[in-house]
């Protein structure tokens, strides 16, 4: 079938050609991926993107929730510029102010967090809270949840796609990739998220040989936790001495200042941290309980200038990489959430997302689709189908033939969204995108077709 785009996509379609002699699938992450290829883009301001065909898209997928000031805020350029002029070059290799800065800030903002540690992404972040966490308690196992993620590693690339099973039934823990070695995903435990019967009585059998719990605490970013989940699970792991850690790479900087755990009230002994936090720079961080992160010090019995001696030893957990904490990304970062923490900030694009969302939800039932919105603040997606969605398995028994036929139709309209995934808006999606972006979608909606 003729993919209702091709027309006015040629020049992505000759570069996905040619791509795909370069790189596996043309793309240089599988979830750029989509049929029949993917969208090249060429440059972007606000909400908008422009692909190489000069087509212009209103951006929800804002590089997967990373921009939540939409692209090219001026503040967040300046801040670049500067940084490359001020200090001459975009990195050292060595310490510099700026670090100090952004953790005092993530100190003061993020409940959890009393040091930090930076990383390049957010799956560093991640595979750092982890192995903390076990250098901690001296434990093996971890436990993570059903369709959550964490990143591209094999410890936590179990089990976050989801196959249908019975309500109450334990996950079973599946490799999502090949070349995961069986030793490591034996390694991980494998929960339902909002079925705390089911989670506790897993963990039950698991708490002597568990060294971290973790999980987003909104999954996906759009489920929310039913309201006792959480403070569940933290009382739990609390009683068993589990290190909690809550994966906020999407949530945090989205749900707040102080993230979901700040919205929630349930404080975890780990955050990892990305995506907002780099202001569209690559970056991860994380933060947490003074004693745990101090495994990481390199300085040991209060002799600083012993630090050398104690990072040859085994007693020193490592953490490193060559561009952690770097000048530019960390510029961007600090002027993304100076921006953000203006009275109002978060307020006026939750309420943009909610219109957004009730427009959305009242141009599909008025069309005679059954459908609903899913989501938290400013992150949503769309289901076809009227069941709670309370976790990933409810979205695999929704319509996703149909999701896919409209996101498709919304591409040709003019709404970038990265097939079955999440809508996330930006300071950048005022009124005016977002009555833009109902009528392209009541026209994307007028060309669907059931069955
Ligand atoms: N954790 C969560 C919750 C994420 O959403 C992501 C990225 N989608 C990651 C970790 C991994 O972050 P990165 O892509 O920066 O490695």
């Amino acid at each position: 079938p003729v993919h209702p785009l091709l027309d006015r996509t040629r020049r992505s379609a000759e570069l996905y050609e040619e791509a795909a002699r370069y790189m596996p699938g043309g793309v240089t992450a599988n979830i750029k991926h989509f049929d029949p290829y993917p969208l090249f883009m060429e440059s972007a301001s606000g909400a908008r993107l422009y692909d190489v065909d000069s087509n212009d898209y209103i951006d929800y997928n804002l590089c997967y929730g990373a921009l939540m000031l939409g692209h090219g805020h001026p503040q967040v350029l300046e801040a670049v510029r500067e940084q490359l002029s001020r200090m001459g070059t975009p990195v050292f290799g060595t310490p510099h102010e700026m670090e100090v800065e952004m953790a005092k800030k993530l100190a003061a903002l993020v409940p959890g967090v009393e040091t930090v540690r930076f990383t390049n992404s957010g799956m560093e972040a991640t595979l750092f809270a982890l192995r903390l966490a076990r250098a901690w308690t001296g434990k093996r196992k971890v436990a993570k949840f059903e369709g959550h993620y964490h990143g591209g590693y094999d410890q936590v690339l179990v089990s976050v796609s989801t196959r249908e099973r019975k309500r109450g039934a334990p996950p079973e823990a599946r490799a999502d990739s090949m070349g995961v070695p069986e030793e490591i995903r034996e390694q991980t435990v494998v929960l339902p998220f909002n079925d705390w019967e089911t989670t506790e009585s897993v963990l039950d059998r698991q708490a002597e040989e568990l060294g971290a719990v973790i999980l987003e605490p909104v999954q996906a970013g759009f489920i929310p936790p039913d309201p006792e989940f959480l403070s569940k699970l933290r009382e739990y792991t609390h009683r068993h001495g589990i290190p909690l850690i809550f994966d906020e790479v999407k949530t945090g900087f989205r749900m707040g200042l102080s993230g979901a755990q700040g919205r929630f009230g349930v404080i975890p002994d780990l955050t990892a941290l990305g995506k907002v936090l780099g202001g569209g720079f690559p970056i991860g961080a994380v933060g947490g309980r003074r004693e745990i992160m101090e495994l990481a010090s390199p300085v040991r019995s209060g002799d600083i200038l012993g630090g050398d001696k104690g990072a040859q030893g085994s007693e020193v957990l490592f953490h490193s990489g060559t561009y952690n904490g770097h000048p530019t990304v960390l510029s961007a970062g600090l002027a993304t959430i100076r921006v953000l923490e203006k009275a109002g900030a978060f307020e006026a694009v939750e309420k943009a997302t909610t219109k957004l969302r009730q427009g959305m939800e009242e141009i599909l039932l008025r069309r005679g689709f059954i459908a609903q919105s899913v989501g938290t603040g400013t992150i949503f997606n769309l289901v076809f189908g009227d069941h709670p969605v309370r976790e990933a398995q409810d979205v695999l028994r929704s319509d996703l033939t149909m999701r896919r036929r409209l996101d498709h139709l919304l591409l040709e309209q003019g709404i970038y969204i990265k097939p079955l995934n999440r809508f996330s808006l930006s300071t950048a999606h005022v009124d005016a995108e977002v009555n833009e972006t109902l009528t392209r979608f009541e026209a994307g909606v007028k060309q669907l077709r059931r069955g």
